[in-house]
């Protein structure tokens, strides 16, 4: 804290609230769907060069990466955000701003986070802060929904730098009291209900995809979801028909499911699975003789691993006083974060807040509030210096 290096990164914080703002702005306003992330990446590797990282590049799975190389290559910690948000391309990505909070979809998940990236790269740069080891600085693409933390997982298995990572730092939304490190998992699934479909009146007895479906969803509401520890479902989207007077061929449903513990998760997974094939029997028993049954098609979209990376390990604790020096009182938490994924390899990895406020997430009415956000910007700092190592 009293380092003259690190005196100064902070006044740069307090004194350039609006220069992070601005730069958030810009990035945010670059669509970023998921599979859709090319331009705003693009975007952040010209900001790396400009930064002065080295290694600069979008790999193959669409990541960006630059490496900020401190005297020695080890410890290597990555630190990171995620370029991805869950809207769609045609979603409207203006930034808005009133009163003191921005408005647009993903402007704090992850706009904050990739925001922070640039900060950290910038005054670790500026201040010429001289590390003992070095830090990658990536954006991940694929860390939302159907994206399945493809652009991490391709990091760690593919990825040029994956047998060198010591350690894995993520800043995914807003706060600065937030430690999640422990990892929540979920699995999701598409559901599809097909049948030979028809004429309502005319062919009445042929097997409905659409109610096998009300069946299907009837049962998995009825799960006695345990509260401790926390279990979720959720059928989060369905679609299939043609018209109300037509037997329809085909109905689908996206479900996801999550728990914090594991064997949870699989009672859970089974119950699904099961119900899902009693929906798919029960319609069919009710069908015309000689009509063809209703076929069930489960497909797997999402699979993220549970785990923790130790409360007592010493990148947890190097968060939690960091956390603590600033006078806030952290939080450890558990989420499904791109952390989930070293964690599930065994490397050190947490997600932390990137400061500032944040509401409606994951909704058209996303908002930001970036007052105060430099304490976030601090305890990072705090954080990425003490797992580097700074040179005396
Ligand atoms: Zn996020």
């Amino acid at each position: 804290m009293s380092h003259v290096a690190v005196v100064r990164a902070f006044r740069y914080f307090e004194t350039h609230a609006d220069t992070i703002t601005e730069e958030q702005i810009r990035i945010c306003s670059i669509p970023a769907s998921p599979f859709g992330e090319q331009e705003r990446a693009e975007y952040l590797r010209q900001k790396f060069i400009e930064l002065g990282l080295s290694e600069v590049e979008i790999d193959e799975e669409g990541n960006c990466l630059g490496l900020l190389r401190g005297a020695s290559l080890k410890p290597l910690l990555v630190v990171s955000a995620h370029l991805d948000t869950v809207f769609s391309k045609d979603a409207d990505f203006t930034v808005s701003k009133r009163e003191h909070k921005l408005y647009a979809p993903g402007i704090a998940d992850d706009g904050c986070g990739l925001a922070a990236l640039l900060a950290l790269a910038h005054v670790i740069q500026n201040e010429q802060i001289a590390l003992e080891g070095s830090l990658l600085f990536v954006g991940t693409v694929g860390e939302e929904g159907e994206g399945n933390l493809r652009g991490v997982r391709h990091l760690f298995t593919n990825g040029r730098w994956a047998s060198e990572v010591d350690a894995f730092l993520s800043f995914d939304g807003p706060g600065v009291d937030r430690i999640t490190n422990r990892a929540l998992g979920s699995r999701r699934y598409r559901v599809e209900f097909i049948g030979p479909g028809g004429h309502s009146w005319g062919d009445f007895g042929v097997p409905n995809p659409v109610h096998a479906m009300g069946r299907a969803i009837s049962r998995l509401a009825g799960y006695p979801a345990p509260k401790d520890p926390r279990t979720t479902f959720n059928v989060g989207r369905i679609e299939g028909g043609t018209g109300v007077n037509s037997i329809p061929s085909r109905a689908a449903m996206e479900v996801d499911l999550r728990s914090s513990a594991e064997p949870e998760l699989q009672r859970l997974d089974a119950f699904f699975r099961r119900a899902m094939r009693d929906a798919a029997d029960e319609e069919n028993g009710t069908r015309r003789a000689g009509d063809p049954p209703l076929q069930l098609k489960l497909e797997l979209i999402g699979e993220r691993p549970t785990g923790e990376t130790p409360a007592d390990s010493p990148l947890v604790e190097l968060a939690l006083e960091a956390t603590r020096v600033l006078g806030v009182e952290p939080r450890l938490d558990q989420s499904s974060t791109d952390s989930n994924l070293p964690i599930s390899l065994g490397i050190p990895a947490i997600t932390l807040g990137a400061g500032g406020a944040s509401g409606s997430s994951h909704t058209l009415d996303e908002w930001y509030d970036p007052r105060d956000r430099e304490k976030g910007l601090k305890r990072a700092l705090l954080v990425v210096l003490g797992a580097a190592g700074l040179r005396k």
